[in-house]
C-alpha cells in the first residue's frame, strides 16, 4: 500500500520528468525552469514529503492560510522560497512582505504603493511579478495587456519597485498557448526575464513558450477537497 506521502513523492518525480522532457523538446535547460509546488489547501503532513525530497519552492494563494503553516515549516527548512500567487489586499501587504520571497500578483497602483512602503519599512526585498489579465476577464485580477508597459513604468519610476517578471492565468475555456505567447511578448519588450505561466493542465505548453516558473498543484498533491 502506498501512503499519501509516497503518492505525493511519486507525483512530484513524475512532474519533474515531464518538465525535463518539455525542456528538451523546447531546446531549453531544465534547470532554467522552476517548479513552484502549489500547496494551497494542503497541510504540513502533505507538504513535508516534498520538502524532504528535497524541493524548496512553493506557492500559496492566501496570506492568512500561509501564516498558519509556513512560519513553522520555514524555520525547519530555512532555504524555502515561498511565492504568493493569489490576490493581495493592501492591508495584508506587511504580512505578505514578511512571509513571501516572491509576490507574483502585483496588479494595481495602490498595491504597488503599499508594497513599496512595506519594503522600505522592513528592509525585505521579495521578488515581484506583475499579474496580467491576458483574457480580459472581468472577474479576474491583473493588469490589462495594453496597460502593462505603462504600469511597469509606474512601478519603476514612481515606486522604485524592481519588478522582474510577469504572471498570467489563462481563461479556462481558451487555448492557453495564445495567452502564454502574449505574456512572453509583453515580458520581452519590457526586458523582464521571468515568466510565471502554466499549471497542472498546461505546464508543458507553457515551457515550450518560455515559462521560467510553472505553478503546479493538483498534479503533485492530488485533487483539492
Ligand atoms: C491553484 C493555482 C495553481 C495550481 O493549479 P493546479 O491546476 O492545481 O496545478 C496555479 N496558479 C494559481 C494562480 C492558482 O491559484
Amino acid at each position: 500500500m502506498m501512503t499519501t506521502a509516497d503518492q505525493i513523492t511519486q507525483n512530484y518525480h513524475h512532474v519533474m520528468s515531464r518538465i525535463e522532457a518539455s525542456a528538451v523538446r523546447a531546446g531549453r535547460q531544465a534547470g532554467d525552469i522552476t517548479l513552484v509546488a502549489i500547496s494551497k489547501t494542503f497541510g504540513p503532513e502533505d507538504i513535508e514529503p516534498v520538502l524532504q525530497i528535497p524541493h524548496r519552492t512553493f506557492g500559496e494563494n492566501r496570506v492568512q492560510e500561509s501564516l498558519g503553516k509556513w512560519p513553522e515549516l520555514k524555520s525547519r527548512f530555512a532555504d524555502t522560497v515561498l511565492h504568493l500567487i493569489g490576490p493581495l489586499q493592501t492591508n495584508k501587504a506587511r504580512e505578505a512582505v514578511d512571509l513571501f520571497d516572491c509576490i507574483e500578483t502585483v496588479d494595481r497602483e495602490k498595491l504597488a504603493g503599499a508594497l513599496a512602503k512595506e519594503i522600505q519599512a522592513t528592509g525585505k526585498a521579495p521578488e515581484l511579478f506583475v499579474q496580467v489579465n491576458t483574457g480580459l476577464e472581468p472577474q479576474k485580477a491583473g493588469i490589462e495587456p495594453q496597460q502593462v508597459d505603462s504600469f511597469l513604468q509606474t512601478c519603476r519610476t514612481t515606486y522604485d519597485l524592481p519588478v522582474t517578471g510577469l504572471m498570467c492565468i489563462p481563461p479556462v475555456d481558451e487555448e492557453p498557448a495564445l495567452h502564454f505567447a502574449l505574456l512572453a511578448k509583453l515580458a520581452s519588450r519590457n526586458g523582464l526575464a521571468k515568466l510565471s505561466m502554466g499549471m497542472s493542465g498546461d505546464f508543458e505548453t507553457a515551457i515550450e513558450l518560455g515559462a521560467t516558473h510553472v505553478r503546479v498543484g493538483s498534479a503533485i498533491f492530488g485533487a483539492r477537497g
